[in-house]
């Protein structure tokens, strides 16, 4: 592998490109330049030859014989004559193809078919000059001449032969140098094809080992641009798009922190499922509404998880109603009430990818619309009742009841109570109106606590003696519990409250009131004996028109109100009251109310 990838590298390319180039460019020029040599070579042997021929006359000699045969000695003489100083070798012969005259004494007489080149031979027999290349038996290689010798009577060949051995032997010799030369131009183009490939291999091989090492997260990588070629313009790009990425993928990050951050401390619940019904995303209020932890995520499917809280959110239903804008669906559980809204998500191509699901925890809104509802009914039904006696004793009346005085006295009386019950009970709507839309002015100042709860007790004293009970104010009457407060209002607290203890304390029943001053905060404590609240009813006695007994609270002049108009009243002042109880032995109500600053931190005395 680590082979074929170095040998597949393109610096291996380049240097067999260039070798390749270098080794055909010397092939052909130095073919070329060897032919050319070995045909200027040849050109000359026969242009030295042919001049030799003509130069010495000797064809016109030799065409003057009527007999060549008869003239061999003649001729022998001559060839001795003009080959003076020639190197070649000389043959003259006859139609019958035999040697009558040469330089070479040997051959005389001898069948020039045998020894010379038969075509050549022929050639100049038949009246052509001829030539060839050619070797002799003792295998040296010769160039033919043949010059054809004819007249009227007789017919002959002048046979000239040179031996090209030496001229064969410098261009072999060339050759070798030329092979030489080439080999060595061969190994400088593979040593600067190498150097120049490294060249442009090394920038690549940086930017590929950058772009791997990016590719695997670090973006830290920067390539050092050295030229303003191609090259260096690659390394100058690289740069700039790891920079654009750099800066991309921060923003992709933050994006995503962001969105990872708001579904994180998001209330509602977010979950996202895939066509497969694999839970792709939930936010933790999701897995906290639907209570679900990440391992169930991973393993569960997510129609096995929904079908427990309402089998209508299964994915086949979700899918099918989600054509459109989306859908809606509620669901209760342990208590609270979740409302879904669901929509299709899609990818870039526009095909469905899953399931985006809102949950919102929609308790307390269905309380208060309950409450809403509650309220009108309450109001409704508390007004309906005095109205329905006043009209039946008005109707009473003007049927004839007013003849009879005392009937019609005591009518008359029925219907001031109602009307007074109907007054007080629109007064208390008023005013929680009033309070709920900040509306109620509240006069504060610095008072002292002990001086307002002494009227407040003598404003209850009668009905306290009245019904025969035994109201304990235990705080020091002479101290001084300064808080700021508006008075009015804060003594129709303590009214209401000790009111409520005596309405709800039986006859000869005991009352204590007291003040305790703690961290910086005044208790104002009024404990009965009375007929007590059960534990479920206690959270809910400071709701609207809420009587644990109506026809007892109501037979007492009660609106249901009272507590809920003291715990906004108490609650503007920055404090707070609570109930404790206990069914059947008595109620504690425990009023908390912020001293006045530095006026109000004395001990009770
Ligand atoms: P009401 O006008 O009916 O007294 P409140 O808002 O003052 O209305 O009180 C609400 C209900 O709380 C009363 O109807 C009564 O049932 C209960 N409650 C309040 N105080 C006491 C108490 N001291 N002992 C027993 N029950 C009480």
């Amino acid at each position: 592998m680590i082979w074929k990838k170095t040998w597949s590298s393109i610096r291996w390319k380049i240097v067999f490109i260039y070798f390749l180039l270098v080794f055909i460019a010397t092939t052909i020029i130095g073919i070329f330049i060897m032919n050319q040599l070995e045909s200027y070579y040849m050109d000359s042997v026969r242009d030295n030859l042919t001049r030799i021929v003509h130069k010495s006359g000797m064809i016109t000699s030799l065409s003057e014989y009527d007999d060549l045969n008869k003239h061999k000695d003649e001729i022998q003489d001559n060839i001795d004559a003009w080959t003076k100083g020639f190197e070649g070798e000389i043959f003259v012969v006859n139609d019958d193809y035999q040697i009558i005259a040469s330089n070479n004494e040997n051959v005389i007489e001898s069948n020039a078919i045998d020894l010379l080149d038969k075509n050549v031979v022929v050639q100049g027999l038949n009246g052509e000059k001829a030539e060839s290349n050619g070797l002799t038996t003792t295998q040296k290689q010769t160039k033919n001449l043949g010059f054809p010798i004819s007249n009227l009577d007789t017919k002959g060949v002048l046979y000239l032969r040179s031996d090209l051995t030496s001229i064969y032997k410098t261009i072999n010799r060339s050759k070798e140098i030329f092979v030489k030369a080439m080999v060595l131009a061969l190994f400088i183009t593979v040593v600067l094809g190498f150097i120049i490939a490294k060249s442009i291999t090394v920038p690549i091989n940086d930017v590929t080992e950058k772009a791997e090492k990016m590719a695997q997260g670090d973006f830290s990588q920067e390539v050092s641009v050295k030229s303003d070629d191609e090259i260096g313009r690659l390394a100058e790009m690289f740069n700039f798009l790891r920079m654009q990425l750099t800066l991309t993928l921060s923003e992709i990050s933050n994006e995503k922190t962001k969105l990872e951050t708001i579904l994180r401390y998001m209330t509602d619940g977010l979950i996202a499922v895939s066509l497969t019904g694999n839970i792709i995303h939930a936010n933790p209020a999701a897995m906290k509404m639907l209570h679900i932890s990440e391992d169930d995520i991973k393993n569960k499917n997510y129609d096995d998880i929904i079908k427990d809280y309402n089998s209508n959110l299964i994915l086949e239903n979700l899918m099918k109603n989600s054509e459109g804008s989306g859908s809606e669906e509620n669901f209760d559980y342990t208590g609270c009430t979740f409302a879904v809204r669901y929509g299709k998500f899609k990818d870039e191509n526009d095909l469905d990818v899953g399931i985006i699901m809102m949950i919102q925890d929609i308790t307390a809104r269905q309380k208060l619309e309950n409450m809403q509802m509650d309220f009108v009914a309450n109001v409704s039904h508390e007004l309906k009742t005095p109205l329905t006696s006043i009209k039946s004793y008005t109707e009473t009346l003007m049927d004839g009841g007013v003849e009879d005085k005392e009937i019609a006295q005591s009518f008359l009386k029925i219907i001031d109570v109602e009307a007074d019950r109907m007054n007080r009970l629109v007064k208390d709507l008023l005013q929680l109106s009033r309070l709920d839309y900040q509306q109620e002015k509240l006069f504060k100042k610095d008072s002292n606590l002990i001086s307002l709860l002494k009227s407040v007790v003598t404003k209850v004293e009668l009905t306290v003696k009245n019904k025969n009970q035994h109201l304990n104010c235990i705080f020091d009457i002479n101290s001084k519990v300064m808080v700021v407060i508006d008075k009015d209002r804060m003594e129709q607290v303590f009214l209401n409250v000790l009111s409520n203890a005596i309405k709800y304390t039986q006859d000869g029943g005991r009352i204590d009131i007291d003040v305790i001053k703690k961290d910086s905060k005044a208790e104002i404590i009024i404990t009965d004996n009375g007929i007590g609240i059960s534990e479920a009813e206690i959270p809910r006695v400071f709701e609207r028109f809420y009587r644990v007994d109506k026809a007892r609270s109501r037979a007492m002049g009660g609106t249901g109100l009272g507590l809920a108009i003291s715990k906004q009243i108490v609650e503007e002042h920055n404090g707070g009251i609570t109930i404790e109880s206990k069914e059947g032995k008595g109620t504690k109500a425990i009023i908390i109310l912020p001293l006045a600053p530095m006026r109000g931190i004395r001990n009770i005395e």
